[in-house]
């Protein structure tokens, strides 16, 4: 028998597993963003089964989950549709290494989503969308050096992991060891909602810029939407200088609406903020490993085997990632899940504010839809500057105390909490009690 965990609960199974994996596993985690290093520290807490809007660890201990792996279970863990049509495919055998109808479909389901895309390309994750993307921009105009954004992560390829954003933050390494001059020369970062920074960039390295990517809603310095005007202006920029536009949508597709934040429908001129490519992963595998990269099809023509420019993959469109995609793309065809997702997050969010606030406790909240960010400080976060300037011990009491009594965020502070269509309104009052125990003590 399980229980919510308690302040005091036994996580001796958590710390000895985690004290085994250290010597065999390089920092006893398979991403760094899984590690305690930016909450103070010590044994990750080790989870053994996903169902729903919970989590248990392999102490017994249940949790209310809005880490949700980082984005992609926006079904809930171990959603039965999902689940079936994993088992399905995999009875089928799991990898090809031929064309298949479901990848079809799922190209299709993409496309019609998302207008912008005339043609697709499956990988394995996010990374491998963006890099690739990059790629097929250089391949397009000839041109060699990339502008992007301070704070935003876009997976642990070369050229993004100059002034990368999440994990590479939180970790305190602002560029990865590893990287050559040569490529970080490449590469030019400039403050995100800040057009004026952006203009400068590209009148001094327009004409060799290959492309301009973004993270058009921030997931990873926190929830941060462009402010008005600016990703009109981005595009616009970019295209009269003869550089791609590139969207990152890893963590935005599909999270806020049947679509991706290029159709989210905040923007008045839907058109003009158009992107020319589009990197997508997380919640398209509905769990499974994916990624998937598309756009202008004479931009996407430059790929093999139609182009020169070279791409490739084993595991790519395998069929089990594929039909958990289609599964986890039909259960948000639903009618009323993003409204859902939506409400609960509101109550949440909402009374989280109200919470920290009522003990004193400086918060800044920052919602969109079904996920928000909560940042330790009185001003607002429109960007990385201002999430950095944020109270990062504030954060780690908060997550340790919000652990204790049941409740699993990202251990970070740029982090998002995620909604599922699992969550219910007992989960949000659950949540609130036990995010009142936990502010009353950092308001002491
Ligand atoms: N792009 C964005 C915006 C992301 O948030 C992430 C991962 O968090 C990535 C790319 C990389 O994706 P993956 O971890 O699947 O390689």
């Amino acid at each position: 028998a399980s229980r919510f965990a308690v302040p005091g609960a036994s996580r001796a199974r958590s710390e000895a597993l985690h004290a085994e994996a250290l010597q065999h596993i390089v920092g006893g985690v398979n991403s760094p963003s899984r590690s305690f290093k930016a909450v103070g520290g010590g044994a990750p807490v080790v989870m053994k089964r996903g169902q729903g809007a919970y989590f248990w660890d392999v102490d017994d201990n249940q949790y209310i989950d809005y880490l949700c792996a980082y984005g992609p279970i926006i079904a809930g863990h171990a959603h039965p549709h999902i689940t079936e049509a994993i088992t399905r495919a995999a009875a089928s055998g799991t990898l090809y290494g031929t064309p298949t109808e479901l990848e079809i479909r799922l190209a299709r389901m993409l496309k019609d989503a998302i207008p912008s895309l005339d043609k697709v390309r499956f990988v394995n994750s996010g990374t491998e969308a963006v890099m690739t993307t990059i790629r097929v921009a250089r391949a397009y105009t000839g041109r060699s050096k990339i502008i992007k954004f301070a704070g935003c992560y876009h997976g642990h390829s070369d050229l993004v992991l100059v002034a990368a954003g999440s994990g590479p933050s939180t970790l305190g390494i602002p560029d990865s060891a590893g990287i050559p001059q040569s490529i970080a020369s490449e590469v030019i970062t400039v403050p995100f909602n800040d057009i004026d920074a952006l203009k400068a960039a590209l009148e001094r390295w327009g004409d060799e810029t290959a492309a301009v990517m973004v993270e058009p809603i921030v997931g990873n310095f926190g929830m941060v939407m462009p402010k008005p005007g600016f990703l009109e202006e981005l595009c616009r920029l970019t295209r009269a200088a003869g550089a791609v536009v590139i969207y990152d949508e890893v963590i935005t597709g599909f999270r806020f609406h049947y679509g991706t934040a290029q159709t989210f429908g905040a923007f008045p001129d839907q058109a003009a903020i158009e992107p020319d490519l589009t990197a997508l992963g997380k919640i398209i595998g509905g769990g499974l490993p994916i990624g998937a990269y598309g756009g202008r099809k004479d931009i996407m023509e430059q790929v093999a085997p139609l182009g020169p420019a070279y791409q490739a993959g084993t595991m790519a469109g395998n069929p089990a990632s594929i039909a958990s995609g289609i599964a986890c793309l039909e259960v948000l065809q639903q009618p009323g899940v993003y409204e859902r997702m939506d409400r609960l997050a509101a109550g949440l969010a909402d009374g989280l504010a109200d919470l920290a606030s009522r003990h004193g406790v400086p918060l800044t909240v920052n919602r969109i839809r079904g996920s928000f960010s909560t940042h330790f400080c009185e001003h607002p976060v429109t960007n990385y500057d201002e999430a950095q300037d944020t109270d990062g011990e504030a954060f780690a009491r908060f997550f340790r105390l919000m652990l204790e009594r049941g409740v699993c965020l990202a251990p970070s502070k740029y982090e998002a909490w995620f909604l599922t269509t699992a969550h219910t309104e007992e989960d949000i009052a659950r949540t609130l009690e036990a995010a009142a125990e936990a502010f009353a003590e950092m308001g002491r």
